[in-house]
């Protein structure tokens, strides 16, 4: 970044790409440490000394409905000289937008399909046992919405001084057979670890796809979810573990985790 956010002395931000890892940051570390023939630190204290020397080194958080592809197409295609270069820049473009309306088939399809068999079944008045029913098809939908300040005007009138607003987290999780809606209300004292940060992590996200599942699941074999395409909530080894341990007690037979393209997903939970 060219400048430190305002209000803070630090120096100017650093982004390293969000595919980085403290993990292996450190491999390069030891490394070059090897090569040079010094004695290095071991993790944990490279982490502590990183955050307390260099806090201004980050990694970049991926970034949500921007596609990486798609931004790079277009510049292939806006710095093409030759014809043949437009050509291959467009047909690469067009080739993974196809790509993408695939994958949103999949999605209204799901949708389509849990719809169809569920029809007319309404709403669970109470818990179903899981597995213990002939449905295929349930199929659900899992997002955070950005988040809510209360009170809430869509369109803000004149700047807020001196004042703070609520702060509040909607999840939601959407059954698409119903179809219905369920949204969870988290208040900004109810959220995990420093200032909320942990609210969009897997155990947050795990504790509400489960409470959802138990209380509002329809008892199916085989479930299907729908996801955001999101490293940190939901494409993670403990909501994949989660989904292991769902079939290995018996509480699904299938599960079918799905996730549209990064940056080109159009769920009706947005809505
Ligand atoms: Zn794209």
């Amino acid at each position: 970044m060219p400048a430190a956010p305002r209000g803070r002395a630090n120096d100017a931000p650093v982004f390293l790409h969000s595919s980085t890892t403290k993990m292996k940051m450190h491999k390069l570390y030891e490394k070059s440490c090897n090569e040079a023939a010094t004695k290095c630190i071991k993790y944990r204290t490279f982490c502590r000394l990183w955050h307390e020397l260099c806090p201004n080194i980050k990694i970049a958080t991926p970034q949500e409905d921007v596609c990486v592809t798609c931004e790079m197409s277009r510049k292939g295609v806006a710095d093409a000289t030759t014809d043949d270069e437009k050509l291959a820049a467009a047909s690469a473009l067009e080739k993974h937008i196809n790509a993408t309306r695939k994958e949103h088939k999949v999605y209204k399809d799901c949708v389509t399909t849990a719809m169809d068999e569920l029809r007319g079944t309404g709403r669970p008045t109470e818990p179903v046992e899981p597995c213990s029913t002939d449905f295929q098809h349930a199929h659900y939908t899992f997002d955070f919405a950005q988040n809510l300040c209360l009170p809430h005007h869509s369109r803000q009138m004149g700047p807020m001084y001196f004042v703070t607003p609520r702060k509040v987290h909607l999840f939601g999780f959407r059954d698409d057979a119903l179809p219905i809606q369920y949204n969870f209300l988290i208040d900004e004292a109810e959220t995990m670890m420093q200032d909320g940060g942990g609210i969009h992590g897997p155990d947050a996200v795990i504790s509400l796809v489960d409470y959802a599942l138990t209380e509002f699941g329809h008892g199916e074999r085989v479930t299907t979810l729908h996801a955001d395409n999101c490293g940190g909530q939901n494409k993670n080894r403990y909501l994949l573990a989660y989904f292991c341990w769902r079939t290995m007690i018996g509480l699904n037979e299938e599960i079918r985790y799905l996730m549209q393209v990064a940056g080109h997903a159009r769920c009706i939970i947005d809505a």
